[in-house]
């Protein structure tokens, strides 16, 4: 039998992986001039985890974890974690990190598990870097944050992103407007879909972004929320709004962005993908949490974070920026047993001063050796046989001027070394 990926899982695959580690390298960039630090925290936690810090009537908890018995006597039941928000909580309160700081900026990136239908843009394994900042209610870390993840986007070159963001208010405020909303929902239940008229009874607000076409029309009549903002939550807002002016295109007010969940408050946002992406469009996503920690069992303090889909980003990255030029590779082409061992000696220590190179393991003739090194993209080649072993010479050709010299073992190693630092300064 053929042995294959399990649907929804998938490999990235040299070629693709430059794309991925360019989305990396940017993030932990851009992370740390806003002064955050890596946390990482396990992939399996206990099952409650999630589903206290979910709630239940979500989709997530209701149909999408990989959740199953652990080998123990009491069967503790573990899922895969589909988001990493509730285990970063968890380790903020478990590791005490409030003692010392009760302020924290965090991120964190790997693997998130959800047993959704797979298609572009939708795995079952999919990758998320996350932020979460923990001790802050200001408006400052909110627009913070959006600007951070403005300066990935620039940093990584995806033009055409949208910012949508939007407040759901506060305990004080928000029970008012879910009154007036379910008030209208009523008057519309005939036409919801059967899962909206579940979470009109449940989680209304969940209601605003449903997807289908039927219930986002009705939605679109709904009372605003807007209008039932306490003054607190209006001015915080306001200064959110205020803080991103200089965002262009400018974010966009979308009274439909809700979080079901009481813990959720004020800001909320979405960043979307101008195009490139058919309906799986929402690249980034998140807002303020301000009870979560403490249902959670910690401590008192507000959080706010984000979390981006990186199958998505990779997706808006055209392959041929993938990566940038690595550095060209050095070909070692050896004939004999004698001169396999000096090249195999000459490579390591090569290596050890950060050049690029490789060599064949088994006996290849000159030509062969050639065709690979121009196959394999080598910027030069250093050419030793029986000869250049009793002469202690070698041979080293320019790839590009296809111009060879002749450099004295004792100097092989330096010479190699600066070659490569000349490439590097018109190169770069
Ligand atoms: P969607 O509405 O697309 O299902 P979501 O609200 O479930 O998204 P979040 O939980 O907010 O998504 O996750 C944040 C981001 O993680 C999303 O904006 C998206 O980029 C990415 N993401 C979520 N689920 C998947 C998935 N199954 N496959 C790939 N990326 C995903
Ligand atoms: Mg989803």
């Amino acid at each position: 039998m053929k042995l294959t990926r399990i649907k929804g899982f998938s490999d990235v695959l040299p070629g693709e992986v430059e794309t991925w580690q360019r989305i990396e390298d940017a993030a932990e960039r851009v992370f740390a001039g806003y002064n955050f630090k890596e946390i990482r925290i396990p992939v399996l936690e206990k099952a409650e985890l999630f589903s206290r810090s979910l709630g239940e009537s979500t989709d997530v908890i209701e149909k999408e974890m990989y959740t199953f018995a652990d080998r123990d006597a009491k069967a503790t039941l573990l899922s895969l974690r589909p988001e990493g928000t509730a285990g970063v909580v968890r380790a903020y309160g478990e590791g005490q990190l409030h003692q010392a700081e009760p302020v924290r900026k965090l991120y964190y990136l790997g693997p998130m598990f959800r047993r959704e239908r797979p298609q572009k843009g939708r795995l079952r394994q999919f990758h998320q870097i996350g932020a979460e900042v923990f001790g802050r209610t200001d408006p400052f870390i909110d627009a913070e944050l959006l600007l951070l993840l403005r300066d990935l986007w620039e940093e990584l070159g995806v033009a055409g992103t949208v910012l949508e963001v939007n407040s759901i208010g506060c305990a004080q405020c928000r029970p008012g407007y879910r009154a007036a909303l379910v008030a209208f929902l009523e008057g519309h239940r005939e036409e919801l879909c059967a899962d909206c008229d579940r979470r009109l009874e449940r989680n209304p607000l969940r209601v605003l972004d449903c997807k289908r076409e039927s219930c986002a029309g009705i939605v679109t009549a709904a009372p605003s929320i807007r209008s039932h903002l306490c003054a607190e939550c209006r001015d915080h807002f306001d200064t959110v709004l205020g803080l991103l002016k200089e965002l262009r295109p400018e974010p966009v007010v979308n009274e439909r962005l809700a979080r079901g969940l009481d813990y959720y408050c004020r800001t909320t946002f979405e960043w979307k993908a101008g195009e490139g992406l058919g309906s799986q469009n929402t690249v980034a996503a998140g807002g303020r949490y301000d009870g979560l920690v403490q249902s959670l069992g910690g401590p008192p303090v507000a959080g706010v974070g984000f979390a981006l889909g990186v199958e998505r980003l990779a997706l808006l990255l055209s392959t041929d920026e993938a990566g940038g030029p690595a550095a060209p590779l050095l070909y070692l082409a050896w004939m004999g047993e004698e001169a396999q061992r000096w090249t195999f000696a000459l490579a390591h220590r090569l290596r050890r001063r950060g050049l690029r190179v490789d060599l064949e393991g088994e006996s290849r003739s000159l030509k062969s050796q050639m065709r690979r090194a121009d196959k394999l993209g080598a910027g030069a080649v250093l050419i030793v046989g029986p000869d250049e072993m009793t002469n202690g010479k070698a041979l080293i050709r320019d790839m590009a001027t296809r111009e060879q010299t002749e450099v004295d073992f004792a100097d092989v190693d330096n010479t190699l070394v600066s070659l490569r630092e000349r490439a590097d300064q018109v190169s770069g």
